[in-house]
């Protein structure tokens, strides 16, 4: 039986919970309203003569689904009772209390018709609108239901649309090294061979993968479906032959958490390796103990490496941003945050103590906060700085630096492109001279982050449009460095379905090689356009990719997804 102050504890944590869901909900409807009420209502209905009388009902129509769409029934009243109070009462009203779209149009239609003619202008839009309906509320009803049919984003639950996209990513994968890859890499080898072997610590980072799959399921991950790599081969002849060739690997491939045994092997038998970095999402961390325990033995691992070796650091990459950190509703109904902050504190707490051993670096998703020094002050960072503060710590920013290219505001689209705040550091100040590094990136629409709302993450559209228009990706590149996988797959960094062989059978020599050689991995490195038409060549439907990509990454990685693509960029590759 829970105690008294267990019960107490509880409920102090679900109203906290229920504090944090309700302001980001709440941010998230108010910016898809502004969205579609300043021009995206518009631009899908730029079919119909009299757009600017619907604009504004058809922005609530979807707004009335995105609350169903998005937000659990329990918290929909709360949400939008700070909106009851203003101008737009009685819309709020109807957006809770109607059981149906129709009900909700009728109600709209009989408000305004009811309004005194000093009204507000959207009172002169409905009476347009049903004047056009001949003055008939049903007949407008059906041309409002109708047109939204046409346009409806949500005809799919969530779980649906993950299914379908997983069920894509899983025939993604079947495809890899299938038959159409194998000829592929055949034209590939019979290319003359470079005059030297590859030299010694060639590449500035090697990833290695032990494992694909994570528990989690955050809204911008970018895989769903993950090949299961059981009964993989000891991984210490692949380490051995990784150890000669960078200085620096990045253990990755889903939460890694509880299989970190290969990450310790490596620094205890990779002589020549200076940096094991490793991408975590911090869930291991569930106690001061536990996170000093894995902490202690990754420097135990570093220690094992004899004297006489490379020095070697971690450098401890942990995933923390809106979409980790979100509050979200467990099967039974009851909040959580889907990995704590306190697990995020917990690392953050104990990081120093290691020196220079553990080198810590919070990894963060680029939103609307970036764009000014507010990125410290609301959101997961403050967060995690009132959590710390709890526990006795200042956080000082020591330095916050700003990218080298301008991004537009999600929430803002209409504006100028502004730099945003792209790395920082800070440190706990007992630990002055222990900085934690911050780094934030964009999220691309692979896998789930396809259904995010265009709001919440920021976008590279800008940089596209500019490599579209010839001008260049800006220093950009798609990055082509090799990920080892411990079945031995070896694919590119920036693109998972780009296998140049399995090392296993293949051999590491001839995968070198063909890193080296692969004309289509050094077209994509450079975001080669001319693969843009020879895709068209054989696909109709690059435009709707391009409107839809989120950046040249994107674009480029959706263009070469299919194995018969790969094949005929090749070829074509080859040809020219
Ligand atoms: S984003 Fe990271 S933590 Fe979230 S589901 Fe994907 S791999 Fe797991």
């Amino acid at each position: 039986m829970a105690t008294p102050c267990a019960t107490l504890g509880e409920t102090l944590e679900q109203q906290r919970l229920r504090a944090l869901y309700l302001t980001a909900m709440r941010k998230r409807f108010k910016a898809e309203i502004n969205r579609f009420t300043s021009g995206a209502m518009a631009d899908r209905l730029s079919g119909q003569s009299d757009v600017a009388d619907l604009n504004f009902l058809m922005s609530y129509v979807h707004g009335y689904h995105w609350l169903r769409h998005n937000v659990h029934e329990d918290y929909r009243a709360e949400l939008l009772e700070p909106f009851v109070k203003t101008k737009q009462g009685f819309l709020m009203r109807l957006l809770h209390q109607s059981p149906a779209i129709d009900v909700f149009l009728r109600g709209y239609i009989e408000h305004w018709v009811a309004a005194p003619a000093e009204a507000p202008i959207q009172r002169n839009q409905c009476l347009a609108l049903l004047a056009s309906a001949g003055g008939d509320p049903d007949r407008l009803i059906s041309r409002i239901l109708a047109l939204w049919g046409q346009i409806d984003p949500f005809t799919s639950s969530y779980a649906v649309a993950y299914r379908d996209l997983a069920r894509d990513e899983r025939a993604r994968y079947a495809g890899l090294l299938g038959p159409e890859d194998q000829q592929r890499l055949a034209l590939v080898d019979a290319l003359p061979n470079p005059p030297e072997a590859v030299d010694a610590f060639t590449f500035p980072k090697l990833g290695l993968i032990p494992a694909m799959g994570c528990p989690q399921t955050c809204r911008h991950c970018m895989f769903i479906w993950r090949p299961l790599m059981k009964d993989t081969p000891d991984p210490q002849p692949l380490l051995d032959q990784v150890n000669r060739l960078t200085r620096s690997v990045l253990f990755t491939g889903g939460d890694l958490s509880r299989k970190l045994d290969s990450f310790y092997q490596a620094m205890a038998t990779m002589s020549e390796v200076s940096t094991f970095a490793i991408l975590l999402n911090g869930d291991f961390a569930d106690n001061p103990e536990v996170t000093r325990a894995t902490l202690d033995a990754m420097a135990a691992a570093l220690n094992r490496r004899p004297r006489h070796w490379a020095p070697a650091r971690v450098l401890l990459q942990i995933s923390f941003d809106e979409f980790h950190q979100e509050v979200v509703i467990d099967r039974h109904g009851r909040l959580k945050e889907r990995i704590p902050i306190y697990k995020i504190a917990n690392i953050v707490e104990a990081a120093p103590r290691y020196g220079d051993k553990i080198q810590l670096c919070l990894l963060h998703k680029q939103n609307a906060l970036n764009f000014s020094m507010d990125l410290f002050k609301q959101g997961v960072v403050e967060r995690l700085v009132s959590e710390l503060g709890e526990r006795g710590h200042r956080v000082e920013i020591l330095s916050a630096a700003p990218s080298s290219r301008t991004k537009r505001n999600p929430l803002k689209p209409e504006q100028t492109a502004a730099p945003v705040v792209k790395d920082a550091s800070f440190v706990l100040s007992r630990y002055p001279n222990r900085p934690i590094l911050f780094t934030s990136s964009t999220i691309d629409a692979f896998g789930r982050a396809q259904l995010l709302d265009e709001t919440e993450a920021v976008r590279e559209r800008d940089l596209l449009q500019q490599l579209l228009n010839g001008h260049g990706a800006g220093g950009e590149t798609f990055d082509i460095d090799l990920m080892f996988w411990f079945n031995g797959w070896a694919t590119l960094f920036s693109a998972v379905h780009i296998c140049l062989g399995n090392v296993y059978d293949d051999g590491m020599e001839t995968v070198l090689r063909r890193q080296r050689k692969d004309p289509l991995s050094r077209a994509l490195q450079r975001f080669d356009l001319r693969l843009l038409d020879f895709y068209r060549e054989r696909a109709d439907d690059l435009d709707e990719i391009i409107a839809r990509s989120t950046g040249p990454h994107h674009l480029f990685h959706t263009i070469t997804e299919q194995p018969a693509m790969r094949l005929h960029m090749t070829e074509r590759l080859l040809a020219a």
